[in-house]
């Protein structure tokens, strides 16, 4: 157990997600072991933790989406439900003994860069730290996103998100609206739709869905994982270049009207009702937004409890929700499904550099990171699966993993060079978000003819990576003559005196 009265470490890592707890376990193991995890929750596991609405799951396999250095051999399912991906990552912070690192209920509420100290101070609501590294690992799917619509404080009936769902309120016999058709709301709407009376969704943009063949994992499949790992790797290499292949068709969106030909094929087959179809067809071309992977949604919708609902929400009413066509639709609870705040990210308001300007303000609206990690501006800060490492094909662990490698590779260097402080050149930040913006020129995302969060606000693609994650992986390297790096002043005398 760590010194609880210990208030400078080397590493300070914010968050206990996919991200921070890979980055704690890769830095233990590589010898970095003077780290601290900040958790402002009581337990590990970011948003597969937050996110344990019924039916929360992951679209993409677990036998890919799982660190490659901790793989599970006892998975259930091809696509495991949120209870087994959060137990897997308490598992994780558990065997690699990362536990004893963290400070749970401690939210970080600032972290600004001390040019007169060389490093940062972090104030939490427990207290102020410093640390000599700072690491973001808080995601972009952290903060609920509720949009403030006309009348909504004068609702009387129950409201959550779904990323804070109350399982204490139980739902049967109730009239609920839903609100948003992002890739949570169609999990957890198959689940409820049979219990509540009436179920209202609210759809602003249809989605394309495609049906996700999932499997049951027998004892038998699962001892062969466990007994040959090949086996297991296998299976996971066979995942990953299928997935891969998505991204010829992402970059090249006339390959996917070859998709968007069987998705609508499933729509037909699925949704008999020529009036539910139409509005249930999406108007771009498919894999601008996210694509749903779900069997469930679109036959839930079929039931005759339920109502998707196209027009525009003009205003909400103590026990009814009224849109723009005059429509009155009476309902007791209102469920958001309705994401994150992705592009203003709340936390990036709390991180200032070496200038005082926080993250967001020297951003402008376009965030920007070079290689995803570092900043400008922003000394010893590595930001893990920030801007330009999203992806909407695969596992982001994979983009994770090949991050952690700059990570390692940046502490690793100055460590033998005895060298202190790193940010990158501003020129290759530039040049790497230009090359980005290139990139995604006739893409699906900017081509495909949608709005989507993987565009931001000055129509930049600034969450995504822009091609496959072999590409990130090769470029994922620390190079130091693409960094500026110094030594604290005290650190020159004493070198200069051993000499
Ligand atoms: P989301 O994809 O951002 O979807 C939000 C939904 O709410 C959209 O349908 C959006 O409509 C709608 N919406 C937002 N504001 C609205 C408003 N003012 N009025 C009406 N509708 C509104 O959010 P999410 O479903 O929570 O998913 C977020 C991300 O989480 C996903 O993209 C994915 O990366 C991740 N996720 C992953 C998994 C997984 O299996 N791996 C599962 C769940 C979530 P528009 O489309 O018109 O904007």
């Amino acid at each position: 157990m760590q010194d609880a009265s210990k208030t400078h470490f080397r590493i300070a890592i914010v968050g206990t997600g996919f991200s921070g707890l890979g980055a704690a376990i890769r830095l233990k193991q590589a010898g970095f072991d003077d780290l601290v995890l900040f958790e402002r929750a009581t337990d590990v596991g970011g948003v597969w933790r937050d996110n344990s609405y019924p039916g929360a799951a992951c679209d993409v396999e677990s036998h890919l989406y799982s660190f490659s250095f901790a793989p599970n051999p006892r998975w259930s399912n091809a696509f495991s439900r949120q209870p087994e991906i959060h137990a897997y990552l308490r598992d994780c912070a558990q065997r690699f003994h990362v536990l004893p690192h963290v400070r749970f209920r401690h939210t970080v509420r600032e972290a600004a860069w001390s040019e007169a100290d060389k490093r940062w101070e972090i104030e939490t609501d427990r207290g102020t730290f410093t640390a000599d590294f700072f690491l973001p690992a808080v995601g972009a799917l952290s903060d609920p996103l509720i949009p403030e619509l006309p009348g909504i404080e004068k609702f009387q009936g129950k409201t959550f998100h779904s990323a804070r769902w109350d399982h204490g309120y139980d739902l049967t016999g109730k009239k609920v609206a839903v609100i948003g058709t992002g890739a949570s709301a169609v999990q957890f709407i198959p689940e409820i739709q049979p219990k509540v009376q009436k179920l209202s969704l609210f759809q602003r943009t249809p989605a394309w869905v495609l049906p996700r063949w999932d499997e049951r994992f027998s004892e038998r499949q699962k001892h062969a994982f466990g007994a040959m790992p090949a086996l297991q790797k296998l299976v996971r290499t066979v995942i990953y270049y299928r997935r891969e292949l998505f991204m010829v068709g992402f970059r090249n969106p006339r390959v996917m009207k070859l998709v968007e030909r069987y998705a609508r094929g499933y729509l037909k087959r699925t949704v008999k009702d020529p009036v539910l179809r139409e509005k249930l067809t999406p108007d771009f071309r498919i894999g601008c937004k996210r694509i749903l992977i779900t069997a469930d949604y679109l036959p839930a919708l079929t039931q005759p409890n339920v109502d998707v609902i196209t027009s525009g929400i003009r205003e909400i009413r103590e026990r009814s929700i009224v849109t723009t066509d005059g429509v009155e639709h009476e309902v007791d609870t209102i469920i958001w499904g309705t994401g994150f705040h992705v592009m203003d990210l709340p936390f990036a308001d709390h991180v200032r550099g070496r200038d005082g300007r926080t993250l967001n303000e020297s951003w402008a609206g376009s965030p920007s990171a070079y290689l995803g990690t570092t900043v400008v501006g922003f000394p010893n800060m590595f930001f893990l699966m920030g801007p330009g490492t999203g992806l909407g094909h695969t596992s982001v662990i994979l983009m994770l993993e090949s991050q952690l490698r700059i990570l390692l590779g940046a502490l690793s260097h100055m460590q033998n060079q005895q060298l202190d402080i790193v940010e990158p050149r501003s020129e290759v930040q530039t040049r790497f978000f230009d090359w980005i913006q290139k990139e995604a020129q006739g893409t699906v995302w900017t081509a495909g003819g949608c709005a989507s969060w993987y565009l931001d606000a000055n129509g930049k693609l600034t969450s995504l990576w822009p091609h496959g994650t072999m590409a990130y992986r090769n470029r994922a390297r620390f190079r130091p003559d693409e960094y500026v790096m110094s030594r604290r002043p005290g650190r020159e005398q004493q070198l200069m005196a051993a000499e």
